[in-house]
């Protein structure tokens, strides 16, 4: 989904103001699951979607499979191939296939076919800057990142220890680093990367992908493309936060696959009392063994009695909650997050300071963009057991609700939601970057 969101609000761009139609080609390997489907149901006017018969895998050992996203994309090629073949013979012109960012292995159709190949990067602007530079990073460096004594300077980011890089780098024996290595290094053969970011968030990154240099294609960074359709959805918790008063509630999310081990979930649980502050909290089930006792609703792994403890002040939600709604609620006042690109977006266009408490994926670096670069966010520390005490969880949801850094991170976030509101503007950059895109389309239907 987190793919998904930022590639429809880019299509319905397209739509609404460039008057293209648009085709999501949809890979997998079975029946989709309830959420992507209904998001791919209820997409507007002028988007189409078509589903590509399932691959199957029946032939491979699970090992092999945990790569799934990369096979499912390669064993779809040739239905992909019939798609795409079909829409060029049809009376609309083809103008570009734009890929995932993990799909790259379909330029070689569009080529083929003779189609211009771009990349949807729903990342930062860092994370591209890395893979872009990742083929040379993997020529100087022998060990492990994470072993390198200096931090890793990526183009024009602020440098990052390897052990914060992107978890799929963290093994370079393993296959996904091999995948990982693979697509991107397929990257330069791109007419052009659309990165979901902006320059008053990456400056340096976005500067560093823009210097022109051969093997590297254009990049128009045209974020913050968020979820905007805020409707009610009738929710409770959207009740209760209609009753708190403004800017007092911490929402806390892990994002759409974020969870903590038991220990972890406890510990905030007590941090959460201890600091006294309103919260409204998406509980998820722990992640490790201690978990699978049998004990479905994630509720049940809260400390005894803790929900009637904090009723007065708190509300826990089980495993999913509206996110893009609470962000944009009145009463939300600081949101700990696991650091996902389209969560952190929906805090900076709402103006919601930050709790950085990143998990997985590309989620450490994130946390140094808004930590150290842009200093929305307060980081608590974790301990040498890899677990956040409840006292540090405490002083630091304090630190960010009540105390004087808070404050300097509120006024600071909001500088960042109306640079995202200029942006996005008319005349702003991220829609000039896709108007360029969008004409140079529109030069090639004449061409073609
Ligand atoms: N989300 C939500 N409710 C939840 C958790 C997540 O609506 O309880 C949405 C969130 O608003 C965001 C997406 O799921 O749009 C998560 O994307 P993100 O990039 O932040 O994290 P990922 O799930 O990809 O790790």
């Amino acid at each position: 989904m987190g793919h998904l969101i930022p590639l429809r609000e880019f299509a319905k761009r397209l739509v609404l103001t460039h008057n293209f139609s648009v085709t999501f080609i949809v890979p997998n390997n079975g029946p989709l699951s309830a959420g992507p489907k209904s998001f791919l149901d209820s997409l507007p006017v002028g988007i189409n979607y078509v589903l590509l018969p399932p691959v199957n895998f029946d032939d491979l050992s699970n090992d092999v499979i945990r790569a799934g996203v990369a096979l499912t994309v390669s064993r779809s090629l040739p239905s992909l191939r019939d798609v795409l073949k079909s829409l060029v013979s049809s009376s609309r012109p083809v103008v570009a296939l734009v890929v995932d960012l993990v799909a790259t292995e379909a330029f070689d159709v569009a080529a083929e076919l003779n189609i211009s190949p771009y990349i949807f990067f729903a990342s930062t602007a860092m994370t591209l800057s890395l893979l872009l530079y990742l083929p040379k990073l993997d020529e100087s460096v022998s060990c492990e990142y994470r072993d390198l004594a200096e931090p890793v300077q990526i183009p024009g980011c602020t440098p990052v220890h390897g052990k914060d890089l992107l978890d799929q780098v963290q093994d370079r024996k393993g296959g996904t680093y091999k995948w990982l290595l693979d697509f991107a290094k397929r990257y330069s053969l791109a007419e052009g990367i659309l990165v979901n970011s902006f320059r008053a968030l990456e400056g340096g990154a976005i500067k560093a992908l823009q210097e022109e240099e051969p093997g590297k294609p254009p990049v128009y960074p045209i974020g913050p493309l968020v979820q905007m359709d805020g409707a009610d959805d009738g929710s409770e918790c959207l009740r209760w936060l209609d009753d708190q008063p403004r800017g007092s509630v911490l929402f806390i999310a892990f994002g759409s696959l974020g969870t903590l081990s038991r220990d972890q979930l406890t510990e905030l649980a007590f941090g959460l009392e201890m600091s006294e502050q309103r919260f409204l909290w998406v509980v998820r089930s722990p992640n490790d063994k201690v978990a699978l006792s049998g004990v479905n609703d994630p509720l049940d792994f809260l400390p005894n009695e803790f929900l009637d403890r904090t009723s007065g002040f708190g509300q826990v939600v089980p495993s999913w909650a509206p996110q893009a709604q609470i962000l944009n609620h009145g009463s939300t006042g600081g949101f700990l997050t696991h650091c996902g690109w389209n969560s952190t977006l929906e805090s900076v266009v709402n103006g919601v300071p930050l709790i950085a408490w990143p998990l997985y994926a590309e989620q450490k670096m994130n946390a140094v963009i808004l930590t150290e670069d842009l200093k929305v966010a307060m980081r608590p520390k974790v301990g040498e057991n890899g677990v956040t005490g409840r006292i540090e969880i405490a002083k630091v949801l304090k630190g960010l609700m009540e105390g004087e850094e808070g404050n300097a991170i509120r006024r600071r976030m909001k500088d960042l939601k109306d640079a995202a509101g200029m942006v996005l503007s008319e005349d702003g950059d991220s829609t000039k970057s896709l108007s360029e895109l969008a004409q140079k389309w529109k030069n090639k239907i004449y061409r073609l």
